[in-house]
């Protein structure tokens, strides 16, 4: 886990530094971000960096030190930032919940500061309490790259913050009993945003409120938040570590994946290739999902060998799950030869599809999941052809649609569980597919297509 805020610096560290960074390492904390919110805090930070190898610092000066934002305050921001151990520009931005110091003056000291992030290709680590009309206009110009930290806003700032490619991170906060709106902004946000931390000594989760906080505390909110979002812990610890890592520049995994758990199932990863190119589909940008790499080149396409060692034991999941950024279909024999490897060991097995199989393979290939397959899921997306052709963008055209229903028809015969699923997409009408499904006589599913996995 990484915790992604915590103000080590603080006077209130000063007795057991050491020991509060001993249990951290100890309760499974990997890397803890500690950020600067004064010159001399900056400085501090720093040198705790390189006293402590879970420490990484960033620097900036807060709202509060916002008047002294100058000229030569920032020269002494990037002499500090140009250090191995610093990671970011922050923590910087707006409270106008306290207004401690004049808006204009806390507005300036902010644009310096992510002026300051944009020349040294820093991320910027940005505190926003009831600013977000002038913070993400501010964000959104400078161009940098960051992190919503200790998030407080609702569902909708926190997509707006999303659409801009920020982070957001959730702190003991999201816990506390009133924090309703926090846990629907934390539930609106697709995993590939999302961050935790501490920013300890402050905001100790529920289970140990009234304490002074400390990062082996950011347990407890993970545990928390992979309740409220139909997690396992694990999921919640790679998801948010690999999206620090990639924000921090500390570089992320990237070896080929060929099995990958995600809460109790796990999924297979036979191809990239498709004979979709979809809208929405984020495969050639960052072929993530749930923080596991999934790109993947031809030639490292795995034979069906490959697949079952990747597998192990099959009783260990609920499912084992076809998918991937690509059309498991296209590899149809390995896809069967492992989908009998499992069942003969007494595993469940899924196949994720976009239903044009049958044009892949050039006749119908639903009898041969016959036994095979427990239940296959097909991504029909829309009621409307015309809409479904200009999605999916398919290699077959105008031809696609109407192969994907008949498939999803055969499939009924052969395959115990079918069902289709609607895209959430501006314009989709969802309901139709609902329809659909029932004119079909198939399982109905309505799927985010900001949220992967
Ligand atoms: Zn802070």
């Amino acid at each position: 886990m990484i915790d992604s805020h915590a103000h080590i610096t603080a006077p209130r560290f000063d007795d057991d530094r050491d020991a509060v960074l001993d249990r951290a390492e100890e309760a499974g904390v990997e890397l803890v971000v500690c950020p600067g919110t004064t010159l001399a805090d900056s400085r501090a930070a720093l040198d705790l960096a390189h006293r402590h190898r879970l420490v990484l610092a960033a620097v900036g000066m807060d709202r509060d030190a916002a008047a002294d934002v100058d000229g030569g305050a920032i020269d002494r921001l990037r002499e500090l930032a140009d250090d191995d151990r610093c990671v970011a520009i922050g923590e910087i931005g707006l409270d106008y919940h306290y207004d401690r110091q004049p808006r204009d003056i806390q507005r300036a000291a902010f644009e310096a500061q992510l002026e300051l992030a944009r020349e040294l290709d820093l991320p910027a680590i940005v505190h926003c309490r009831e600013a977000f009309d002038d913070c993400l206009p501010m964000l959104e110009t400078a161009g940098v790259r960051g992190v919503l930290h200790c998030f407080s806003g609702d569902a909708d700032t926190a997509l707006r913050c999303c659409d801009l490619g920020l982070m957001i991170s959730f702190a003991g906060q999201v816990t506390y009993k009133r924090s309703d709106d926090l846990r629907e902004a934390a539930r609106a946000v697709p995993s590939q945003h999302l961050m935790i931390e501490t920013d300890s000594p402050y905001l100790a989760p529920q289970t140990v409120r009234g304490k002074r906080n400390e990062p082996a505390f950011v347990m407890h909110t993970a545990r928390f938040l992979a309740d409220l979002l139909g997690l396992t812990l694990e999921d919640v610890d790679r998801i948010t570590s690999t999206n620090a890592r990639l924000l921090f520049g500390l570089g992320a995994d990237r070896e080929r994946t060929i099995a990958y758990p995600i809460r109790d199932s796990l999924y297979v990863n036979l191809t990239n290739r498709c004979t979709n190119r979809c809208v929405f589909c984020p495969r050639s940008a960052a072929p993530r999902v749930k923080g596991h790499w999934l790109g993947m080149e031809r030639e490292q396409e795995p034979t069906a060998e490959e697949v079952i060692a990747a597998i192990g034991d099959p009783a260990d999941y609920d499912e084992i799950v076809f998918c991937g950024f690509g059309e498991p279909t296209l590899r149809l024999d390995v896809l069967l030869e492992v989908a009998r490897s499992v069942k003969q060991r007494g595993g469940r097995t899924r196949l994720n599809t976009n239903g044009q199989g049958d044009l892949v393979a050039g006749e119908p290939i639903a009898p041969k999941l016959s036994g095979l397959i427990d239940s296959v899921s097909v991504s029909v997306n829309t009621a409307d052809p015309d809409q479904y052709a200009a999605l999916s963008r398919s290699d077959y055209g105008g031809r696609a649609y109407d192969a994907v229903l008949e498939f999803v028809r055969t499939a009924k015969q052969h395959v115990p569980h079918v069902a289709i699923t609607a895209l959430d997409y501006p314009g989709v009408d969802t309901e139709a597919v609902g329809r659909l499904a029932e004119r079909l006589g198939v399982e109905f599913r309505s799927r985010a297509y900001k949220h992967l996995g």
